[in-house]
């Protein structure tokens, strides 16, 4: 039976999507999975996984002229984007003028992109022969057309939200200020969802691709199981999209083991369990070197927002009073070793770098609400309490507290932090105990790691041949955009020109 997604399915992804998006550790996953198949469809495309690289693919493919099977293991399609604000990268360059979303403060060139892309992405270099500057370039000269493509199909305008100068990218996001309950995102997604069903593309929710079907090293489609059963979806071409892997503990603990080992947070798409991997690798793919996460906002430790869901406020803006740029963030021995309002994924990076943990955000008692939740804490053994700081020092075994407190409450007092250069209006001094030392972990919003494809999405063996018949495209395969960091929207920006290219390639073949 095919399962028709509708739009309204769209906005009620939205609603339930607290429950995929994670917080917390990696899920147990299962990495070996076998069925067997009981029915069967036919298309030209199977696309696996209706994020945004799925879904611009399949929009892509059937606007071409292909017969389209658009599959996800979720209830809901495009999950990910559904709580995003739509931020996406472009690039402004003689070669795209014709489709700059606006005009730029001062002229922009390839080069130029590249240069501050690279001063980006490169902070604290790995070696690892990543960023493919050409193939980020052609990502990147192609982002424009990509913006006016999504305009057109969902009917939805982008306009200005970051400029270079501001950033490091132009930035535009989606103009849809009637309602402003529902994220940017969830308008580009249901846009999309209009598209699917415009075009008879077959969209198949709560349907889990599991395997690979291949016929003399050609992929010929896709064992998926749902509830109506096990089926053999058989297609001309797979295009994987499923995401990345930080849903599964298996591949975490594999791939990035600093992930478990420090506890990081993952604030991502637990459906996201590397999937593509799985199947992809057990017919030769090669899987990229130097696998990292994208680091997110730090927060309080796995056992706390277990223990209390309030504790997830607990962090940069959430919580009134709580804002820990205000605060201090100290490592193991009680020492500060950043300056604590320096942007969120460079505190994360720092944590992970020095790896000097435990690390604590420390708390006064002003704020009667920030302190009530706190005591919530206080059993799991990751948040320690003592009315004077002497006191607290000794309970956590950190004995440069007392002196980082000192010059910290005369640094507020001041307005000038010699050590970390901590702007004055972000230097709060410290009021009254009892005084509470808070376990803060970095998290992750994604992963850079997955499956190797060419310039074509073609997925392909570590010799560089490739597996005829099977593509992938977005977060499962983006690990060649980036070296160490991520550069902010270019991962939904290369999602969604991999799938527009792609879906109209494999149409036209
Ligand atoms: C909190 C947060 C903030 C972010 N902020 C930004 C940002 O500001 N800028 C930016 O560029 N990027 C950001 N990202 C990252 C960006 O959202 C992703 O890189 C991008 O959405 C990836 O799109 P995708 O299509 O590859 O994967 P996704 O959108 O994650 O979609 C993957 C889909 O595959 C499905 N799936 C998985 N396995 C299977 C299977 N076996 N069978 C069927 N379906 C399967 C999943 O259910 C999911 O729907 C953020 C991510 C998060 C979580």
């Amino acid at each position: 039976m095919q399962m028709n997604f509708t739009r309204r399915q769209v906005v009620a992804g939205a609603a339930v999507l607290g429950g995929t998006l994670a917080l917390g550790g990696c899920a147990s996953p299962q990495k070996t999975k076998q069925t067997e198949a009981v029915s069967g469809k036919q298309a030209d495309i199977v696309v696996v996984g209706s994020g945004l690289s799925g879904l611009a693919c399949a929009v892509s493919a059937a606007e071409n002229g292909s017969s389209v099977i658009l599959v996800d293991k979720a209830p809901f399609l495009t999950s990910t984007f559904l709580t995003s604000k739509g931020n996406v990268s472009i690039a402004q360059v003689p070669e795209n003028k014709e489709a700059w979303q606006f005009d730029t403060e001062a002229p922009d060139t390839i080069d130029e992109f590249e240069k501050r892309y690279r001063k980006q992405t490169e902070l604290g270099k790995v070696n690892v022969p990543y960023p493919d500057y050409d193939r980020m370039r052609h990502m990147m000269v192609e982002s424009c057309a990509t913006i006016a493509w999504v305009e057109e199909r969902t009917g939805i305008a982008f306009n200005k939200s970051f400029t270079k100068e501001m950033v490091g990218t132009d930035t535009v996001k989606p103009e849809v200020n009637t309602d402003p309950s529902k994220e940017g995102g969830a308008w580009v997604a249901e846009g999309f969802a209009k598209e699917l069903d415009r075009l008879g593309v077959q969209s198949m929710v709560s349907t889990e691709a599991l395997e690979l079907i291949h016929e003399e090293g050609t992929v010929v489609g896709v064992k998926v199981k749902s509830k109506e059963g096990d089926q053999e979806l058989r297609a001309k071409a797979v295009v994987l999209a499923t995401g990345g892997f930080g849903g599964s503990q298996a591949y975490c603990d594999e791939l990035v083991p600093i992930i478990n080992e420090m506890g990081l947070q993952f604030l991502g798409n637990t459906m996201n369990t590397g999937d593509s991997m799985t199947m992809a690798t057990a017919l030769g793919a090669a899987v990229y070197e130097g696998a990292d996460i994208i680091a997110g906002a730090i927060m309080p430790a796995r056992a706390l927002t277990k223990a209390d869901t309030g504790f997830q406020k607990l962090c940069e803006n959430g919580m009134e009073g709580a804002a820990t740029s205000s605060k201090l963030l100290v490592n193991a021995a009680g020492e500060r070793f950043v300056n604590e309002a320096s942007p969120v994924i460079a505190l994360s990076t720092a944590m992970i770098d020095k790896n000097n943990g435990p690390y604590y955000v420390l708390f006064d008692s002003s704020n009667a609400a920030v302190a009530a939740l706190l005591e919530k804490g206080i059993s799991t053994n990751n948040v320690a309490k003592a009315d004077d700081i002497a006191l607290l020092a000794a309970q956590i075994d950190a004995p440069q507290l007392v002196p980082t407190f000192e010059t910290y409450q005369q640094a507020a007092k001041d307005g000038l932090d010699a050590t970390f250069n901590k702007k004055a209006e972000k230097l709060m001094p410290y009021g009254v105990g009892p005084y509470y030392a808070v376990t803060f972990v970095p998290s992750f919003v994604a992963t850079m790691g997955g499956i190797k494809t060419n310039v074509d999405c073609q997925v392909i063996r570590e010799d560089g041949s490739t597996i005829a018949g099977l593509y992938a495209v977005g977060e499962t395969t983006h690990r060649f955009m980036y070296n160490r960091n991520f550069v902010r929207h270019c991962s939904n920006s290369s999602s969604l020109t991999m799938g527009r290219i792609t879906g109209a390639a494999l149409a036209k073949q």
